[in-house]
């Protein structure tokens, strides 16, 4: 494996707090990323907004304003996160594809290919910077966008189930399903926005739980748990 897209929504950066940020949990990340990256592996992060805000919650403003500070909220996420990484002693860019002056960098291919090749790894914040969409479509446009191998996508729940685990105990788990059937049966891997780009792209996603052991490297190593979504 050499390059790979990590997508952590916001919530899992709250741990059990549910809001804002959890230290230990986002340490976990970086100590399991840090040895990826020490293997050689090319490793770009996105994180959602959900610990901060969400546009679509919002009934009493625009929704164009509502999801900029959702958008301004991944920032904020990938900002405390990069630091945490820096501090657990690897080298991070943050890429934004609208200018925040100083904060971030806009995001080029060409930037992101120069920062992966130094050994660094990216934080892509700022979703797609439009409007309407998630960072469900922002992760997967940018694997895409860097040829990224395969995206990572680590959940509270630890894979994709045919019904919800945690309403329904006799819920199966898959250990793969293509695409195609998780549009069809709308099984909630990524939005419908993201999946549609994911197929056509041919993007693979796998599933599995942030909360379990090691399992980012786990995941990689081949030690895999959760549920392959095929292309
Ligand atoms: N957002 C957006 N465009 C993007 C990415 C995110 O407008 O390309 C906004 C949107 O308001 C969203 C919020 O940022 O609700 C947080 O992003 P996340 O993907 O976590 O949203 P969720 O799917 O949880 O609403």
């Amino acid at each position: 494996m050499k390059k790979i897209l990590l997508k952590l929504s916001g919530e899992a950066l709250a741990g059990d707090k549910k809001t804002g940020f959890d230290e230990d949990t986002i340490r976990k990340v970086a100590f399991q990323v840090k040895q990826l990256v020490e293997d050689g592996i090319q490793v770009g992060i996105v994180i959602g907004g959900g610990n901060f805000w969400r546009g679509r919650s919002s009934e009493n403003i625009d929704r164009t304003k509502a999801d900029q500070i959702g958008m301004l909220a991944t920032v904020m996420n990938c900002i405390y996160t990069s630091e945490i990484f820096r501090s657990a002693g690897m080298k991070t860019e943050i890429l934004t594809p609208f200018e925040c002056s100083s904060f971030t960098k806009l995001f080029s291919k060409d930037r992101a290919d120069k920062y992966f090749s130094q050994g660094k790894v990216v934080f892509f914040a700022g979703g797609t910077g439009h409007p309407y969409f998630s960072t469900d479509t922002g992760v997967v446009l940018r694997a895409v966008e860097v040829e990224a191998e395969v995206i990572l996508l680590a959940k509270a729940v630890d894979g994709v189930y045919d019904d919800d685990p945690r309403k329904n105990p006799n819920a199966k788990k898959y250990k793969e399903v293509t695409i195609d059937e998780v549009i069809a049966k709308n099984l909630q891997v990524v939005d419908m926005t993201a999946s549609i780009l994911a197929r056509d792209n041919k993007m693979p996603m796998w599933v599995f739980g942030l909360n379990e052991e090691n399992s980012i490297v786990n995941t990689v190593k081949g030690n895999f748990d959760g549920t392959k979504v095929t292309v």
